[in-house]
């Protein structure tokens, strides 16, 4: 995994270059990744695919049975990584109560009309047809929430909002708050 200029925010094609200066290399693709999440600050269970691949019993995912060798002992932490807002809410889901509170901060994808130029890349690259061509809205009912157009959009126009309104004014003052 070539890691010397890695990308960080929300990727991509919105994300920023981090230089985390690391290759890493292994035989076991899972091990791998499992090191590699960790680096950013994360679990496997917080990573769909990568739980997906434990649960198949397809390599090696706990740390414990990994052995790091080259210039470190230890897995090293990227400092300051962001990660994309997405995965930033999307914490293990244990309890129905802890879904709820999950779902109250959701977000979800809305085109900002006035950074759009009507490129048509996101109506063009949504799997379910969910973006009117005319007007960019989305159509909560029909999107999956892949994020293909947040992705996409080279004019940073598809931004994440949070679904419920109540949650964007609470999310706001926190940020300005620890900011
Ligand atoms: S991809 Fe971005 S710029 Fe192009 S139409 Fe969609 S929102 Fe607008
Ligand atoms: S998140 Fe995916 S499904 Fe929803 S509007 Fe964007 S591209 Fe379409």
């Amino acid at each position: 995994m070539d890691g010397i200029f890695a990308m960080q925010g929300e990727g991509p094609t919105a994300g920023e270059v981090y230089p985390a200066n690391k290759i890493l290399i292994s035989t076991a693709p899972l091990a791998l990744d499992t090191v590699a999440i960790n680096m950013l600050g994360m679990e496997i269970e917080e990573v769909p695919i990568l739980t997906a691949a434990r649960q198949r019993k397809i390599g090696e995912s706990k740390l414990v049975n990994i052995s790091i060798d080259g210039d470190y002992k230890d897995i090293p932490k990227l400092a300051n990584f962001k990660l994309p807002k997405r995965y930033k809410s999307s914490k293990k889901r244990n309890s129905k109560a802890l879904v709820k509170i999950i779902d109250f901060f959701k977000t979800v994808p809305k085109v900002n009309r006035k950074k759009c130029r009507n490129c048509n890349v996101c109506v063009e690259s949504c799997p379910v047809g969910a973006i009117n061509l005319d007007t960019k809205q989305i159509d909560y009912k029909v999107c999956i929430e892949c994020m293909c157009c947040h992705e996409l959009c080279m004019f940073k126009a598809v931004e994440l909002r949070k679904r419920n309104f109540l949650a964007g004014i609470l999310a706001d003052i926190s940020l300005r708050k620890y900011s």
